[in-house]
Formats: C-alpha cells, sequence, structure tokens
C-alpha cells in the first residue's frame, strides 16, 4: 500500500513545488515508483516537471469535480518510477463547484483509493490555501510535510496550519500525521537563518529533517527547463540536499510503519 504525502502550508512561496517534484524526482532515482499530484491550480509541479499542457488531456479537476477515474489522468514523465496527475487552471474553479457537491472533502481520497496501491508513495503539492482543495489532500494523506522558509516570520500561519490539520483529525482523517518539517532556502551566511533553525527545531523537535535545503540558485533554475534538480543539475547542492532528504523520509518512514 503506498503512502500518500501531502505537502502543505498556506504560506506561498516557502518551497512546496520546488520540495513536491524534487523529492518526488529523488524517491524515484532511490527505486520507488512514485505519483507527484499537482492540485494548486497555477500547476507548477506539472509545468516544472516538463509536462507540455498540449499533453494534457485529463488533470486532478476531472478527478475531483467530474469523477473520473484518475487513472486516465496518470501521465509518464522523463524520469523512470515518477508518473503525475497535472493540474490545469480549470482548477481554479474547484474551490467554488465542489461547494455544493456531496461528501466534497473525501473526493481525493475516494480518487486514491484503488490507485494507492499501485505506487510506493503518492506526494502532493498543495496550493497556497486552506480551502477544499487543500482540505481534500489533508483527508486523502496518510501525512503532512511541512515545508518552512527560513525567513524572520518562518512561523507566522504555520499554527494556522496545525490547526487546521488538528481539525482533519477530528473530523475528516484520525490518523493523519505530521510527516516532518523541512527548512527550506536556508543561507548560511546570516545569523538570521541559523536563529530560524533554533526556533522551528525548539516547537517541532525530532520532527524537524537533519536535511536542510540551501538557497541554490539551480533549485530556482530548474523548473523553467522543465526539469526535476537531479536531472537539470545533479553535481548541484540543491540536488546532493534533496537526494538526501529523499533518504531521510525512506528511512524515518521504514521505523514508524
Ligand atoms: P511554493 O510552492 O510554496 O509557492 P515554490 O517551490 O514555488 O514555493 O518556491 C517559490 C520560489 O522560490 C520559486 O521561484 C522557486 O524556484 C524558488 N525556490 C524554491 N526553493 C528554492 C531554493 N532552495 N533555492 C532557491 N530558490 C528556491
Ligand atoms: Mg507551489
Amino acid at each position: 500500500m503506498g503512502k500518500v504525502i501531502a505537502v502543505a502550508n498556506q504560506k506561498g512561496g516557502v518551497g512546496k513545488t520546488t520540495t513536491s517534484v524534487n523529492l518526488s524526482a529523488c524517491m524515484a532515482a532511490l527505486g520507488k515508483k512514485v505519483l507527484l499530484i499537482d492540485i494548486d491550480p497555477q500547476g507548477n509541479a506539472t509545468s516544472g516537471i516538463g509536462v507540455n499542457k498540449a499533453d494534457i488531456r485529463y488533470c486532478i479537476y476531472d478527478v475531483l469535480v467530474n469523477d473520473m477515474d484518475p487513472l486516465d489522468a496518470i501521465l509518464p514523465t522523463s524520469i523512470e518510477n515518477l508518473f503525475i496527475i497535472p493540474a490545469s487552471i480549470q482548477l481554479a474553479g474547484a474551490e467554488i463547484e465542489l461547494v455544493p457537491t456531496i461528501s466534497r472533502e473525501v473526493r481525493l481520497k475516494k480518487a486514491l483509493e484503488y490507485i494507492r496501491s499501485r505506487y510506493d508513495f503518492i506526494l502532493i503539492d498543495c496550493p497556497p490555501s486552506l480551502g477544499i482543495l487543500t482540505l481534500n489532500s489533508l483527508t486523502a494523506s496518510d501525512s503532512v510535510l511541512i515545508p518552512v522558509q527560513c525567513e524572520f516570520y518562518a512561523l507566522e500561519g504555520v499554527s494556522q496550519l496545525l490547526n487546521t490539520i488538528r481539525m482533519v483529525q477530528k473530523h475528516l482523517n484520525t490518523s493523519l500525521q505530521i510527516e516532518g518539517i523541512l527548512l527550506t532556502m536556508f543561507d548560511a551566511r546570516t545569523n538570521l537563518g541559523i536563529q530560524v533553525i533554533e526556533e522551528v527545531k525548539k516547537y517541532f523537535r525530532e520532527k524537524v529533517y537533519q536535511a536542510v535545503i540551501p538557497r541554490n540558485v539551480r533549485l530556482s533554475e530548474a523548473p523553467s527547463h522543465g526539469q526535476a534538480i537531479i536531472s537539470y543539475d545533479p553535481k548541484s547542492r540543491g540536488a546532493e540536499v534533496y537526494m538526501d532528504l529523499a533518504r531521510e523520509v525512506l528511512e524515518l518512514g521504514q521505523r514508524t510503519w
């Protein structure tokens, strides 16, 4: 049975998409069969992994709103073992279109029920909000991985996310766990980054990954080439640390599962 991990933080620009794409790619490179689900209407994971808009026949919108078989929406990527259910801008309407529908928060969970056995991991790249799309993702997931940017207001907003997670645990998905806290865009040249790491570790303790993602220009360039970092520049620091993270996620998973 594959493990489903939502990559979530309602704050934009903290590294959710960069992490979803690169962690998926690194786990695939380590031999795991991985499905990446892009549930953000902006579709950054979709374009970032190199899916051509013209190749998208069905996307996650069709699965959520039109009850389409998710198998029909899965596309291969240029990375072996890595597959994607893409997003398109249609998804922007889903937040509103799903409001009057039955069991609107469990649609993704239902859709994944019979495909999750085909994969070792399913990663969901969430949008920067706590609306119905994120609720569907948290309801469908075994755990949530929270990227936190190393900046002054790092923890601002995280308590709101934790409240949402508790609400989901109470009403929609009692077994939802916190997979881990990932520090992103760390700049070793500033004291601030080090302070933020200490603060986040004080709060989340052993939940914080040892792998800390550095600010790395190659990571920001890779999406415009439609490539994960391990394809774009496998020797970069960004690639190395995302590989470390993938190993850490796999090891921790073995311990608790
Ligand atoms: P989110 O999905 O949370 O909105 P993104 O992953 O899209 O965040 O990252 C926001 C921006 O920062 C993007 O332009 C991305 O390329 C860039 N970025 C993300 N992580 C890094 C990093 N470690 N180093 C440099 N740039 C990064
Ligand atoms: Mg994003």
